[in-house]
């Protein structure tokens, strides 16, 4: 079974705010473990003495300097961030799989970009599911493993339109029936998986390219196309991200 953990960066409702990214990150069952440790032994580097269960890698107070991170300079902050997000080159890249869908919120208005998101992740995360399959001749389920601090409502809802409504999905034919809603303090590959939604963040919203730039090559991909990046635009408007580029 593979495991999709899924997190967001961006507020819905925020008016200044022009994009909502949800990202996901795919491990197989047997490498959770190993992406835990590696992660659990890079905060080590960062604290060490530290009891690391209590630090939560979270893309936007880290990168704000708010809360728990108050006390560590911008530098450390993002040395941090990136030291995580190096996960995709370590010794468990091999077994990681990103996804990440910018959505800009005026594109798909009056429609609610949290629902378009995760339309488009879980069908992203079920066609990979059936290439595997088609590829490698493994029949793999996926499980989606969401943060529940956030949209469970609508998360929950949609997954029961997901079960019961076939033709709005077309046929999602690999994925367990519900998504499971964790604490994200909880699941070190939520907050992966939040660290890459917020890179996508950075770089759409205030075209900062400095988190992405290291995992764009683990995002989901066959030769040059980018199959676990999407990016839904304004109408008529020109973007060379990796997901624009890879579908022109
Ligand atoms: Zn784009």
């Amino acid at each position: 079974m593979y495991l999709l953990y899924v997190d967001m960066s961006g507020n819905v409702g925020q008016e200044g705010e022009a994009h909502f990214v949800m990202a996901g990150v795919a491990v197989f069952e047997r490498g959770v473990h190993h992406v835990i440790c590696e992660l659990d032994k890079i905060v080590g580097r960062h604290f060490p003495g530290h009891d690391i269960s209590e630090i939560e890698l979270h893309g936007s107070p880290m990168w704000g300097g708010r809360k728990f991170w108050r006390r560590l300079s911008k530098q450390k902050r993002v040395a941090l961030i990136k030291d995580a997000l190096s996960v995709f080159q370590g010794p468990s890249g091999g077994n990681l799989t990103a996804f990440g869908m910018v959505v800009n919120k005026a594109a798909v208005s009056p429609d609610d970009p949290v629902e378009h998101a995760f339309e488009q992740i879980c069908t992203r995360f079920d066609k990979f599911l059936t290439r595997k399959y088609h590829r490698e001749r493994r029949k793999e389920r996926g499980l989606i493993v969401v943060d529940k601090s956030r949209y469970e409502d609508t998360l929950q809802a949609l997954a029961h339109s997901y079960r019961n409504d076939g033709t709005r999905w077309g046929s999602l034919k690999n994925l367990s029936e519900v998504p499971l809603f964790v604490d994200s303090r909880m699941s070190r590959l939520v907050q992966l998986a939040d660290l890459v939604s917020y890179a996508l963040w950075r770089r759409h919203e205030h075209d900062d390219h400095g988190l992405l730039v290291d995992i764009v090559n683990g995002f989901d991909r066959d030769g040059r196309v980018y199959h676990g990046l999407y990016h839904k635009t304004l109408p008529g408007v020109e973007c060379d991200c990796a997901a624009c580029a890879s579908r022109r």
